[in-house]
């Protein structure tokens, strides 16, 4: 259905995935899935130790970073040093070669971004961009820092995935609201309209916009079309009434798994 180039959809025990396809350098480094509506989700209503009680041991019993997301832009390492029980702020976790855990996210409207490359070694980001997130482009200055920190990175040997969000049809906000006036300077004319007193944004086509602008190119970035909140039987939607229940985004070496 909506799985589109650069996710597999699965269903196993009544839980829906879209497991990410890695890029031929990368199969062998890096696993990443996007758990979607289903039972495993439904039981464990968003709570990361809980899901975390019933998957590791998938995945060798390592530990799990699962930050408190908080709507910001900043990235922490995946290590046990914070790891469960710990919940750092954060709202993206990088992966390398070195990572001794597994990294999560959880999302109900906003968007899972994942951006992986070999370049100049191999490393793996997830990123929580929401609205607030999309507005303060926590995709450029995630790989702003990243550059810094390895010199050498090529854009066009990077990937990306924008995994399920809220669509520009269902995602509108009241023209006043001090948050909508931030995005309107931030975010391209491209992906807002004005409605009514309303501003509708598109936070999947801004996402898009934030990573060519650094310099990945279109065909390297991959997108699950639908959306969270119309296509509520398939994912969580906070606007939909989803009030626990989450999208979860797991992902991590695959030589670290059993
Ligand atoms: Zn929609």
């Amino acid at each position: 259905m909506m799985t589109k180039i650069g996710f597999e959809f699965r269903n196993e025990k009544r839980q829906k995935e879209l497991r990410l396809i890695m890029p031929e350098e990368l199969q062998s480094q890096f696993f990443a899935s996007i758990y979607c509506r289903g039972e495993l989700m439904d039981r464990t209503e968003g709570n990361p130790e809980k899901i975390w009680e019933s998957l590791s041991s998938n995945f060798n019993n390592i530990q799990l970073v699962a930050p408190y997301q908080v709507h910001g832009t900043h990235v922490i390492p995946s290590s046990s040093s914070f790891a469960l029980p710990f919940r750092p702020e954060a709202d993206g976790v990088l992966i390398d070669p070195s990572s001794d855990s597994m990294a999560s996210l959880r999302f109900a409207d906003c968007c899972p971004v994942v951006i992986a490359s070999d370049s100049p070694e191999p490393w793996m980001i997830l990123l929580h961009s929401g609205f607030v997130g999309t507005a303060k482009n926590i995709v450029g200055r995630s790989l702003a820092r990243l550059s810094e920190n390895k010199p050498g990175w090529r854009s066009e040997r990077s990937q990306a995935w924008i995994g399920p969000c809220i669509c520009k049809d269902c995602y509108s906000r009241k023209m006043e609201d001090p948050c909508t006036q931030y995005a309107l300077t931030s975010f391209s004319p491209d992906n807002f309209r004005k409605k009514n007193g309303m501003v509708y944004f598109d936070i999947r086509g801004e996402i898009k916009r934030q990573l060519m602008q650094c310099g990945l190119p279109c065909d390297n970035i991959y997108e699950v079309k639908g959306c969270t909140c119309c296509n509520n039987d398939f994912y969580y939607s906070y606007r939909a009434g989803d009030e626990r229940a989450r999208i979860f985004l797991l992902a991590g070496n695959t030589t670290k798994q059993a």
